[in-house]
């Protein structure tokens, strides 16, 4: 080390971020343990968290894309783009969900319940899949904007973005605008994140307040197992296809976007957490913004590995807690049904529970399944949201690697001089 960078590193070093919003996650545990029902009283400043972080989605969904396609002049790339993102997103689904069945299949978790289906579960319809894609295009952008429809958002946003490509020089003012109003939602999202060790405390007080042990032992094993699937899938993520085929230091890809899952955790919303995943990936990571902009908000809305992952092991559990014999057909039908179903899960709190309805009446498994783990959902809410994002990040870095939009002098940051970001 020279004297220079010895100097250097003797100035005092601020917290990072990350343990500062660690560090609030574990003080919030156990202040939920000491506080038990009154951690209730500091719900709100999570909430308060919560709502600043939704404010930011919509108008940085809607500029980011819209500055990720005009930048995006070379159409080809555009395209090619977009399908690997589907590709990859499929691929890490479908580890996802073989791992699910699989600890489903080894562990029996519902084995020795004998459940006989007698009430039947309040779920709510499914809607069919034409219609969600018939539902793709919004009657009025401005409705969905207003709603929050990020599917409709997105297609808009995909149009919009190509619409001033498509008309050259006079395209330009337009997209310089949306490139401003996209860098001052990326700085309120840095803003708004410092909050986040705060509002993290705030949450998992609420959360280990409510939830105290006699909630959670009597179906432990279940718990158990969607988190160790998480926390394997993580594992294959990180060193499968990261390490292998990425041929990059996981560990700097965890230690990158760990500020996301921590927000991912306690929010459990993908779509929530969005603003903190572009800063991991621009910032930590070093993916273009050009790359994150496009394929993060895609991932955020159809990638759900972890809600892949928990419907097959949810799935098996129930049919063994109420006895039913699963056939090579019915594993298959959850296998495509699971997989349907993530990419149709919207990325907020809770929906991954109603899109098991979907899985389970497809297979004929009884809905009062639904009620039994409900109690529990957000317990395994938080760990399927975090490998939600993870994928998505995942999938992002592999991309901007292989598209040559990743910089990674900041990727490697550690064993570098600090860079900024290729923009
Ligand atoms: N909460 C999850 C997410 O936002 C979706 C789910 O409930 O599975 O990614």
């Amino acid at each position: 080390m020279t004297n220079t960078t010895s100097m250097k590193n003797s100035e005092p070093k601020k917290m990072s971020l990350w343990l500062k919003i660690l560090i609030g996650m574990i003080a919030g545990i156990f202040a939920g343990m000491l506080l038990g029902c009154n951690a209730e009283y500091i719900k709100p400043i999570g909430q308060l968290f919560i709502s600043a972080i939704k404010m930011l989605i919509v108008p940085l969904i809607f500029c980011s894309l819209i500055v990720g396609v005009t930048s995006m002049k070379d159409t080809t790339k555009m395209g090619r783009i977009g399908i690997k993102s589907i590709v990859f997103y499929l691929a890490t689904t479908a580890v996802a969900i073989s791992i699910g069945l699989g600890l489903g299949i080894f562990f029996e978790p519902g084995a020795g319940l004998n459940m006989v289906a007698t009430t039947v579960a309040d779920a709510k319809p499914s809607t069919s899949l034409m219609n969600t894609i018939v539902g793709l295009v919004p009657k009025n952008p401005v409705g969905s904007l207003a709603s929050g429809n990020i599917l409709q958002i997105i297609v808009f946003a995909l149009s919009l973005g190509i619409a001033l490509n498509l008309i050259g020089e006079k395209g330009e003012p337009a997209a310089k605008v949306f490139e401003s109003l996209a860098d001052a939602m990326y700085k309120l999202t840095e803003l708004v994140m410092r909050l986040a060790p705060y509002g993290v405390f705030a949450l998992m007080a609420w959360v280990s307040g409510k939830y105290g042990l006699d909630v959670l032992l009597p179906l432990i094993k279940v718990i158990g197992l969607v988190y160790l699937g998480c926390i394997i899938h993580i594992l294959v993520l990180g060193g499968g296809f990261v390490g292998l085929l990425g041929k990059l230091n996981p560990q700097r890809f965890y230690k990158g976007i760990i500020e996301a899952q921590v927000i991912a955790f306690t929010t459990t919303s993908s779509s929530g957490t969005l603003p903190a995943s572009i800063k991991c990936a621009t910032q930590n990571l070093g993916v273009s913004r050009t790359v994150s902009s496009f394929v993060l908000p895609v991932g955020a809305t159809i990638n759900m590995d972890g809600t892949a992952l928990y419907q097959g092991v949810l799935a098996l559990f129930i049919a063994q807690a109420f006895g039913v014999d699963l056939s090579t057909t019915d594993y298959l039908t959850i296998i495509a049904t699971a997989t349907l179903a993530s990419v149709g899960t919207a990325g907020v709190p809770g929906a991954g529970l109603i899109m098991l309805s979907l899985v389970l009446t497809t297979v004929g498994l009884p809905l009062e399944g639904i009620a039994i783990v409900a109690g529990i959902d957000r317990i395994l809410d938080m760990a399927r949201t975090t490998i939600n994002v993870t994928g998505d990040l995942m999938v992002t870095l592999l991309i901007g690697k292989s598209e040559g939009e990743l910089d990674i002098a900041v990727y490697n940051k550690e064993s570098t001089a600090p860079q900024t970001a290729k923009q």
